[in-house]
């Protein structure tokens, strides 16, 4: 749904499982909506693990947290929903807290980040509460999680983001902590 003709992080994800041998793809999903489309492909596999933090209530209305995956796929998608307003500081601490969940139940061969900056406070569509040094942070621990699994595979897919005064230096931030 939203502006989306083409699901990249999914596309991407079995791309890789295909064509690299990356049997276990983890993909996280910051972005302030909730990834709807990218969780429904996956929802029955175990193979793609399916991790959201969003805005909740919100735009496109789904993201419970009893959203878990069905079948075999059940357990193998996790949604965070967050109250509009959330502090950086506890949407920060829940993000790590996850990481560390998913870290002990589903060591991934290679996490993508669907990395949406809608998430970032001043946004005009979205209203949460990120700043830059958290991007920056996230994007470490993300990174510390690839590196620590052995792998250290990362790949970043650019999601939402409309506020364009803000925009181009948060993704800088983001890119210059992949590349450090
Ligand atoms: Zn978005």
């Amino acid at each position: 749904m939203g502006f989306c003709l083409f699901n990249n992080a999914a596309i991407a994800a079995r791309y890789a499982q295909v064509h690299y041998g990356a049997d276990r793809v983890l993909i996280i999903d910051w972005d302030v909506h909730h990834g709807n489309g990218t969780q429904e492909i996956f929802y029955r596999d175990p193979s793609v693990f399916y991790f959201s933090t969003h805005q909740y209530p919100y735009y496109p209305g789904t993201g419970s947290p009893g959203e878990r995956g069905l079948d075999k796929g059940e357990g193998t998608t996790l949604n965070i929903p967050l109250s509009e307003g959330t502090s950086a500081n506890a949407h920060r601490k829940v993000f790590t807290d996850a990481l560390k969940t998913i870290e002990k139940t589903f060591p991934p061969d290679l996490i993508i980040v669907s990395a949406g900056f809608d998430s970032r406070r001043g946004d005009p569509l979205g209203g949460l509460m990120l700043e830059d040094r958290d991007f920056q942070e996230m994007t470490h621990q993300v990174m510390d999680l690839a590196d620590r699994r052995g792998s250290g595979r990362v790949v970043s897919v650019l999601e939402g983001g409309y506020n364009l005064s803000t925009l181009g230096e948060t993704v800088r931030t983001h890119i210059a902590a992949l590349a450090s």
